[in-house]
C-alpha cells in the first residue's frame, strides 16, 4: 500500500478528510472580513525584573541564570512543563556539547544539567571517551547518537520526564515564578522599548510588567508581534526547515535492532525499501535512554510554516497517520520491534525553524573556516566537521535590531540559514539562553539597555557560572578583572 493510500485508508476508516498527495494540502479560503474588538482595561498580573517568555531549553537556562544573579524572574509557558522540544517535543537526543578534540565547549548550565540528571536517565559515553578516535569505541557510539566522523562525542540521549523535573527544580531553586498554561500574545511596547507582555490563560487576558524581557518562544513570537522583521530563508540541503511530531515506541529491543542493522546489511536495505514503498516517507529509529524505548524524530515534512495554524494542523494529522503506519511496518518486519507499541506521540509539534532575528550581529557561514572569535563572544558552538574550527557566537546575535528592553535566545537567534542548522540545537539553546538570562538580569539591575551593556560584564558572569569561552576571551576577561582590582 502506498503512503497516501495508507493514510487515506486510515482516514476513511475514521471518517475524516485526509489531505491528498504528498505535499502540503490546498489552503482553505478565509473570509475577507475583519471584526472590531472592544478596547479594554487589562489587569496587571505581576511586576518583575526579568520576564522570560517560553520555557524551552533557552528559556529555562535564561530564567536560572537571571535568578542566580538575584533578579526577580517570572517565566511564562503555554504548556504544563519546562524543556520545550527537549521534553515535550521528545527531542531527547541532545546534540554535541564536546568539540572534535573531546573538550566540552557547551558547558555552564548544560554541564550543570548533566551533573544532576539521574544516571539512569542518560545514555552516553563516559567523559574519558569524548574525542576518542578508537575505531571500535567510535563504531559502538555511532549507532547510539554519540560518534561522528569516527570521533566519539558528548551527545547523549535522555529521559524527557527526568529533564522536566530537573528543569523545574533548577528554576524553583532560583525562586523563578513559574506561570504555566499561559500563552503570551502581545508585547507591551512604549517608545520603542518592550516593557512586558500580555498573556492569555483560563483567567483571561493579563499583563506582566518587566524591566527586561527575554523572548525564548522559539518562534520569536513577542518580537514578531512588536512588528520587527525577520530572516526566514532556508537551506534546502539541510533538514532545518522540516516539521513533524516525534514519537516513542515502547516494548522494543533496541540491542536486537542494532545487531540486525550491523550484521544483516541486505536485510536492513530490504526493510528500508519495504518501508519506503509502503509509507513513502520512512524513518529509522534512534536509541533512547532505555533499551526498550525507540525514538523516532521524523517523519520529516517539508514545505510547511511553523507560524501558520492550518499548516501546523496538517502537520499533526500527517504526523499521526505516518506514526501509525510506522508502528505497523516495524511491528511486522523489524527485528526487535515485534512487541512494539506507540508509547507517546510528542505533546509539542517539532519545529526546527520559523523566524530568525535581525540582530545587532549575526553568525554566518563566512566565519566558519577562519575560526573568527567575536570580541563580544558569549559562547562557542561545536562545528559540523572536524575540518572546521569551533564557532564563536556574539552577544549581538541575541540583541534584536529596532527595539529595546528585550533579548532573544534559542533557535531564533541572529544567524544565516547554514549556521542555523547547528545553532538551533538544544545545547546551543541552553548556551544562548544562559547568556541572555545573565544580560537581562544585568540590564534590569543597572538600567542599561541590553544593546549598551558591556559584553565583558556578561562574559565575566558566564565564566563565573561555569560557561566555556574561547581562551583569548577568557584571558581578556581575566586581564580586565585584574586591572579593575
Ligand atoms: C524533530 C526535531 C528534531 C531535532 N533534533 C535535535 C537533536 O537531535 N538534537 C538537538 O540538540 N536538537 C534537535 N532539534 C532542535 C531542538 O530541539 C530545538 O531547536 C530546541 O529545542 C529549541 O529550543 P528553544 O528553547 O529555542 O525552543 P523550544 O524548545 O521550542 O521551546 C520554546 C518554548 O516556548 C513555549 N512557547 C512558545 N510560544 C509561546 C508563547 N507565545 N507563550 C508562552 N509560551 C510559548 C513553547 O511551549 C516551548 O515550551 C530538533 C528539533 C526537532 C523539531
Amino acid at each position: 500500500m502506498s503512503g497516501d493510500n495508507l493514510t487515506n485508508s486510515i482516514g476513511a476508516a475514521q471518517g475524516i478528510e485526509i489531505f491528498e498527495g504528498e505535499g502540503r494540502g490546498p489552503k482553505r479560503p478565509r473570509p475577507p472580513l475583519t471584526i472590531k474588538e472592544a478596547a479594554r482595561e487589562t489587569p496587571v498580573f505581576a511586576e518583575t525584573d526579568v520576564l522570560v517568555v517560553g520555557g524551552g531549553p533557552s528559556g529555562t537556562a535564561a530564567a536560572v541564570a537571571a535568578g542566580r544573579l538575584g533578579a526577580e524572574v517570572m517565566l511564562v509557558e503555554r504548556y504544563n512543563h519546562l524543556g520545550g522540544l527537549s521534553t515535550g517535543g521528545l527531542v531527547i537526543w541532545i546534540d554535541r556539547m564536546s568539540d572534535w578534540n573531546g573538550r566540552q565547549v557547551i558547558a555552564g548550565i548544560a554541564h550543570d544539567i548533566f551533573e544532576r540528571l539521574p544516571k539512569d536517565a542518560v545514555l552516553g559515553p563516559e567523559r574519558a571517551d569524548w574525542g576518542s578516535r578508537d575505531a571500535a569505541t567510535a563504531a559502538y557510539w555511532s549507532q547510539r547518537t554519540a560518534a561522528y566522523h569516527g570521533i566519539v562525542t558528548w551527545s547523549p540521549t535522555i529521559d524527557p520526564e527526568a529533564l522536566k523535573t530537573l528543569s523545574m527544580r533548577m528554576t524553583l531553586e532560583q525562586k523563578v515564578r513559574l506561570t504555566f498554561h499561559a500563552w503570551a500574545v502581545e508585547p507591551i511596547v512604549e517608545d520603542g522599548t518592550m516593557r512586558g507582555a500580555i498573556f492569555e490563560s483560563k483567567e483571561g487576558r493579563r499583563a506582566v510588567l518587566a524591566k527586561t524581557v527575554v523572548d525564548t518562544t522559539g518562534d520569536a513570537d513577542l518580537l514578531a508581534r512588536a512588528g520587527l522583521s525577520f530572516e526566514n530563508d532556508i537551506d534546502e540541503s539541510d533538514i532545518h526547515h522540516c516539521i513533524n511530531t516525534a514519537f516513542l515506541l515502547g516494548g522494543v529491543d533496541m540491542e536486537r535492532w542494532l545487531a540486525f542493522r550491523a550484521d544483516d546489511a541486505q536485510g536492513f536495505k530490504d526493510f528500508l525499501a519495504r518501508g519506503r514503498d509502503q509509507l513513502k516517507t520512512f524513518e529509522k529509529p534512534f536509541v533512547s535512554w532505555r533499551n526498550d524505548v525507540a525514538l523516532f524524530m521524523g517523519p520529516r515534512l517539508s514545505g510547511y510554516s511553523a507560524v501558520d495554524v492550518e499548516d501546523l494542523s496538517e502537520v499533526e494529522v500527517r504526523s499521526r497517520l505516518l506514526t501509525v503506519g510506522h508502528v505497523e511496518v516495524y511491528r511486522e518486519h523489524a527485528p526487535g520491534f515485534e512487541n512494539a507499541f506507540l508509547m507517546l506521540g510528542a505533546p509539542q509539534v517539532g519545529v526546527r525553524h520559523s523566524r530568525r532575528l535581525v540582530g545587532a550581529k549575526k553568525v554566518t557561514r563566512a566565519q566558519w573556516d577562519e575560526g573568527k572569535v567575536w570580541d563580544d563572544e558569549i559562547g562557542v558552538s561545536t562545528s559540523l566537521s572536524p575540518k572546521t574550527p569551533n564557532i564563536s557566537v556574539p552577544y549581538g546575535a541575541l540583541v534584536p535590531a529596532g527595539i529595546d528592553g528585550v533579548l532573544g535566545a534559542g533557535r531564533h537567534i541572529a544567524c544565516d540559514a547554514n549556521s542555523h542548522s547547528f545553532l538551533r540545537e538544544i545545547p546551543q539553546c541552553w548556551m544562548t539562553g544562559h547568556a541572555a538570562g545573565i544580560a537581562a538580569a544585568l540590564s534590569a539591575d543597572t538600567g542599561v539597555r541590553p544593546r549598551d551593556l558591556d559584553p565583558l560584564l556578561v562574559q565575566r558572569q558566564l565564566l563565573h557560572q561555569g560557561a566555556y569561552l574561547s581562551p583569548s576571551i577568557e584571558a581578556a576577561v581575566e586581564q580586565a578583572s585584574r586591572a579593575a582590582e
